[in-house]
């Protein structure tokens, strides 16, 4: 679980600004749900034979009334939930986003962290193809507004619960077969949930794995005709897949579609995005049937891969940085600060500060009535990035003026100017920036 400081929170600011941008283009609404939900909403909704079911999940009894609770893993389970609870579906379809914290304990590692966070997409009571060919276009769209190239779209079917049936059997013979092979994982899984094993993460079975029945050879007519749907209006937005029989994703929820955003960029955390069709999952959480899709995107992952191509901004700099040599007159020069932030230029303003690695100075000790020598002022204007120093010496104010000193024009011109009609020059700050 990480801290995130400043500046590399900037990122994410900015990040969860693009992303705002791109759902309210596709008409996504944004949904925020507890933190917190009841252990069994998660069984139930991803599957007891699991990954995060079986080892992932952060449990624990609350004392006061002894439910079980949990912090939630991913946000799907929790989305169906509110959905079914608010009767979100009584008009129509929904489409929702989120963004937030997940937790999950597995060992910590590059791209693997135990809290992380997600953006998520769901679109609840769509049937069609063409809407799980929206959600990719979206996250296509996305990739292209952060300026993210060479990310691999991977697609499968995973067929109607029948289809997996058969598919089921086959996959049960052809492992019993080479049960020698399999490591106690898959064995343990190999009668509960054989599917699962396809998604090991073991390199000893990975042959093994991709000899296996392939369920993409159990589709039916409509699964088949589903998939091609999706594939066809990719095509035509000249968004490149490749199908990948083997996906299968890590909860039992999906259906029909399922697909991964895969770069080769991060080592062997390549997924920056998962998702794929749920259309039993509200059933199966107590709701009246509608069908639904959504993906998820790893934002820890996405922000490593902006940092490694250089596509992270700089950390924004203030408009304007004030030096104020004295305290006297602090009131008005603070009137005129908020007057030129009201006009949108935005002020830093110098004021004495302690420094934690002054060794001896307590803070109740520091002398907060020297203000710092005006070399000192200068250099923190310099060092913050501000286009313009606002000089607020006590000879300005006392003729009702400040100096404006330009930091970046390289000869450091300086004008004065009057404070009583802020309003005529402070957008002259700004622009600049
Ligand atoms: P993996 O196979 O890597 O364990 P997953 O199938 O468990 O992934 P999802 O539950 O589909 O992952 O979550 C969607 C995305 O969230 C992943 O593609 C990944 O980018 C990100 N993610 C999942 N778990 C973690 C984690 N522990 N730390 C950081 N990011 C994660
Ligand atoms: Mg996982």
């Amino acid at each position: 679980m990480n801290d995130l400081l400043p500046p590399d929170s900037h990122s994410w600011v900015w990040l969860e600004g693009v992303v705002q941008r791109v759902m309210n283009r596709f008409a996504y609404s944004n949904i925020r749900t507890p933190i917190v939900e009841p252990t069994a909403l998660f069984i139930r909704g991803l599957g007891e034979v699991t990954d995060i079911v079986e080892k992932e999940m952060y449990s624990f009894e609350d004392r006061l009334n002894h439910e079980q609770l949990t912090l939630r893993p991913e946000a799907t389970a929790g989305v169906v939930r509110a959905t079914i609870e608010h009767n979100l579906l009584y008009e129509g379809g929904k489409r929702l986003y989120y963004t937030g914290p997940m937790f999950r304990h597995e060992r910590p590692q590059r791209g693997r962290y135990r809290q992380f966070h997600q953006i998520g997409a769901e679109a609840l009571g769509f049937a069609l193809p063409e809407v799980d060919a929206e959600l990719i276009l979206m996250a296509h769209t996305l990739w292209g507004e952060l300026g993210l190239k060479n990310i691999k779209l991977e697609l499968n079917s995973l067929g109607e619960p029948n289809e997996r049936m058969e598919h089921r059997k086959a996959l049960v013979t052809y492992f019993e077969s080479h049960a020698h092979l399999l490591d106690e994982e898959a064995k343990r899984r190999l009668y509960t949930n054989p599917l699962r094993i396809l998604d090991t993460k073991n390199p000893s079975m990975q042959s093994l794995v991709e000899q296996a029945p392939k369920l993409m050879d159990f589709l039916g007519t409509q699964s088949s005709a589903h998939l091609k749907e999706v594939c066809q209006i990719l095509d035509a937005n000249s968004v490149s897949y490749k199908l990948n029989p083997r996906l299968v994703r890590g909860m039992d929820y999906y259906n029909l579609t399922v697909f991964e955003f895969v770069t080769d960029q991060l080592g062997s955390q390549g997924t920056i995005c998962g998702g794929g069709r749920y259309d039993y999952l509200i059933s199966q959480m107590g709701g009246k049937s509608a069908p639904a899709v959504g993906w998820a995107i790893g934002v820890e992952r996405v922000i490593e891969l902006l940092k490694d191509a250089n596509l992270l901004p700089a950390h924004p700099s203030p408009d304007v940085f004030a030096i104020i040599p004295s305290s006297n007159g602090i009131d008005k020069v603070m009137q005129s600060l908020q007057t030129l932030r009201s006009h949108g230029v935005s002020v830093q303003m110098h004021s004495p500060s302690v420094s934690g690695n002054s060794g001896s100075a307590k803070t109740g000790e520091a002398d907060l009535s020297n203000r710092g020598s005006m070399k000192s002022q200068f250099k923190k204007a310099d060092s913050s990035g501000a286009h313009f120093a606002l000089i607020f010496g006590e000879d300005e104010l006392s003729r009702g003026c400040v100096t404006i000193k330009s930091l970046r024009d390289g000869m450091g011109s300086q004008r004065i100017e009057s404070l009583s009609n802020v309003s005529d020059w402070a957008s002259s700050l700004q622009s600049a920036a």
